[in-house]
């Protein structure tokens, strides 16, 4: 949360899917009074005179007589009422007398007049020069920072809102990015940067053009400037592309596994297309994709129709000390109706064991629990345990960036006993990027501009993730919560 005050955490939780804070935490950062309302069974939350009602068991507040709707009911749990977070956006502003603005992709909220600079970006080539210009608006004081491979504009504001859709990634500039949670942009610098000079002039009417100049070594290939498309980002081979990773970067091997494979068809679709093979093409653009746009090692569990067994495909990840791990799979449901993209990461029970029953897909998850199995898996479980809080935090990040660009289920981030997470000794999801059972989702996964697009969600994800560890190890943020409240069971 962010006011002229500063920035306090606000802990979310995520139970059932969904994100929720605790009424608590907002009583003591906005004085809040929270009583239980008799009359509705729910609970009331006042300030000064005014008060607002939440119903139990019904997403709904009533605010001086008019009803807002809200994501999901509040829930009471140990004695602690949870609101969704968009109560916070919602209902919120109701009661207090400041401007509340909950900006869910940036996990911000704004409180009272705080900036937030919009800035777009793009980059030109003339003259042998390659200049990235940031147009940022309303102006904003912002410093310099150079260290090696990358230039750091810091804006004094409360964050930062990038648009840099038009700076391909080349040999000069990597990327323009924003750094998760900081006010800060990124300019990484490719192989061919030889030195950098920053000017700026006044944008009318509001706004002021940040550019940087950038000198490359050996001569550019004459390319139009200013395109009004953004090119296709040109790709280093993966050999050199690694070598070019920044060395601190805390995310250098991603693994990818391609769900299935070989005799384990995975589900099927009602035209007969098969999980493993749509598992196993998105999975490879996705390697080719982080490899040109990030410069990371990747390592495919598969990278053919063979059986792969799943205790062995955590292993890879660990033995290659992956610093993520990604599976890849299609959904599938005996509901024909059921649709959308959903992201896991792993459920264990309150006494750290993975769950034993088992909702919907079964296939991809743990066999009972017994014998010999039992001690294997109770081993293997002490990986991802270490992990689970990053692996949610990376789960939601997944979940944000396929929401903008694919349907999503209901549940689209949900906590389940997958068996081929358990032994992953990093953070580790499991995506499953629709139903393929439902004939118009088999339909788009078998597109290729719809492969593209979870891609690049999956590509923008890793980019993100890499920002928000960049930005937790110089400022010691501590990560947003991912805890279940206790007691709480896994999704249904
Ligand atoms: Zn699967």
């Amino acid at each position: 949360m962010v006011s002229a005050e500063g920035r306090r955490p606000l802990p979310v939780r995520v139970v059932n899917g969904q994100e929720y804070v605790a009424l608590a935490d907002l009583a003591d950062l906005f004085a809040l009074t929270v009583r239980d309302d008799s009359r509705s069974g729910g609970v009331a939350v006042s300030r000064g005179t005014r008060t607002l009602v939440l119903a139990a068991n019904r997403p709904l507040v009533s605010v001086a007589g008019r009803v807002v709707s809200l994501q999901a009911p509040p829930l009471q749990v140990d004695r602690t009422w949870l609101v969704p977070v968009d109560f916070v956006g919602r209902a919120l502003p109701a009661l207090v007398d400041a401007r509340v603005e909950l900006r869910r992709a940036d996990r911000l909220v704004l409180v009272g007049d705080v900036r937030v600079p919009r800035v777009v970006a793009r980059s030109e080539v003339a003259g042998g020069r390659v200049r990235v210009v940031l147009d940022v608006v309303p102006p904003t004081e912002h410093t310099f920072e150079s260290s090696p491979g990358r230039l750091l504009l810091r804006f004094v504001a409360a964050g930062v809102d990038l648009n840099a859709d038009a700076v391909p990634a080349s040999d000069v500039v990597a990327g323009v990015r924003a750094l998760e949670g900081r006010a800060a942009i990124a300019i990484d610098f490719g192989p061919r940067y030889a030195a950098h000079r920053t000017s700026e002039a006044p944008l009318p009417p509001d706004g002021t053009r940040v550019s940087i100049e950038i000198t490359t070594s050996g001569d550019l290939p004459p390319t139009p400037a200013a395109p009004t498309t953004t090119p296709e980002p040109k790709a280093l081979p993966p050999e050199l592309a690694a070598l070019f990773a920044p060395a601190a970067s805390p995310i250098r091997t991603v693994v990818i596994d391609p769900g299935h494979g070989g005799e384990e068809e995975g589900a099927r679709g009602p035209s007969g297309t098969l999980e493993k093979t749509v598992a196993l093409n998105v999975a490879r653009q996705l390697k080719a994709a982080l490899e040109s746009r990030l410069g990371v090692r990747v390592v495919l569990t598969r990278d053919g129709d063979e059986t792969v067994p799943l205790d062995r495909r955590a292993a890879m990840a660990n033995n290659n000390r992956a610093d993520l791990f990604i599976s890849i799979h299609a959904n599938a449901s005996v509901r024909r109706s059921a649709t959308g993209a959903e992201v896991f990461f792993l459920s264990l029970d309150a006494d750290g064991q993975p769950d034993h029953d088992l909702p919907e897909p079964a296939a991809d998850m743990l066999p009972a629990v017994g014998g010999e199995r039992a001690v294997e898996l109770i081993l293997w479980e002490m990986a991802q345990v270490r992990h689970l809080e990053q692996s949610a935090v990376l789960a939601r990040m997944i979940e944000s960036q396929l929401r903008a660009r694919v349907p999503m289920s209901p549940r689209a981030v949900q906590q389940a006993p997958f068996r081929v997470l358990v032994g992953a000794n990093m953070p580790a999801v499991l995506v499953e990027m629709g139903f393929i059972t439902n004939g118009q989702e088999e339909t788009r996964l078998n597109d290729a501009s719809y492969q593209q697009r979870l891609v690049q969600a999956l590509v923008e994800s890793v980019v993100g993730y890499r920002a928000y560890l960049e930005g937790r190890t110089t400022e010691g943020r501590t990560p947003p919560g991912p805890a279940r409240p206790p007691g709480e069971g896994r999704p249904r």
